[in-house]
């Protein structure tokens, strides 16, 4: 086994335990291979055990490695924060953008989607400590915004994603990770048609699955420490 299957494995087993922890499947979560500042051939290496969605931060790097791997199926996610001018880029190269958080990056990807690709997949995403420097809606704009991305054309509303502050405790990282859980359920409540809750990483991936996540987005536990930008 190579170094990738084997960092797989190890990821998959830390979400089945906190699954059994949590009485949960461990079918019910799915993993981000988080591969900016990666090279391709890791990720042809990764896609190649069986990985099929990839997470990437920096839009002009992102398309510099997907055109080394237009030979693979392989499900993009952009989530890295998103300016106004690089909406277009994003609509025509990825499937998944997570990290929406504003009307007018909704309204730009909406009308810039290409008319021949599938709805762009969304989720919008929530600064849910209220951190000062952090990208993300707070949590009381989010219903606004969720109605809004659910009647644009071209997008198609998934669900809620965030990077909580780096917390003290597991107990902080849960507390987090639950308020989440319940925004997420609040805005189901209201009727929406929402599957994914993209939250945990390398460090608080159980905490994230104990509170309700459905996708873990993983970097360094899976591909090793990255270069430096
Ligand atoms: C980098 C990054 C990750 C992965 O972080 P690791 O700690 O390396 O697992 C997950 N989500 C987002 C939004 C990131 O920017």
């Amino acid at each position: 086994m190579n170094d990738l299957n084997v960092n797989l494995e190890n990821v998959n087993s830390r979400i089945a335990r906190a699954c059994k922890k949590a009485g949960r499947r461990a079918e019910d979560i799915r993993i981000l291979a988080v591969s900016k500042r990666q090279a391709s051939s890791r990720i042809r290496e990764l896609r190649a055990n069986g990985q099929k969605a990839f997470g990437e931060n920096y839009v002009q790097e992102a398309v510099l490695k997907q055109r080394d791997l237009t030979d693979l199926e392989i499900e993009w996610h952009f989530i890295g924060p998103l300016q106004s001018n690089k909406t277009a880029l994003v609509a025509r190269h990825f499937q998944w953008v997570q990290s929406v958080d504003r009307a007018n990056v909704l309204q730009r990807l909406s009308s810039q989607k290409p008319e021949n690709l599938p709805d762009l997949n969304i989720c919008l995403q929530v600064n849910i400590d209220r951190e000062q420097q952090k990208s993300g809606a707070l949590p009381e704009e989010i219903p606004g915004l969720a109605q809004l991305a659910t009647n644009m054309r071209g997008l198609r509303l998934r669900g809620l994603m965030a990077i909580p502050r780096a917390a003290a405790s597991e107990g902080e990282a849960l507390q987090s990770f639950t308020n989440m859980y319940r925004l997420f359920q609040q805005l189901q409540a209201e009727g929406m048609k929402l599957d994914t809750l993209s939250m945990g990483m390398s460090a608080d991936l159980e905490q994230a699955v104990l509170a309700g996540s459905t996708m873990v987005r993983v970097g360094t536990d899976l591909f090793g420490p990255r270069t430096p930008a």
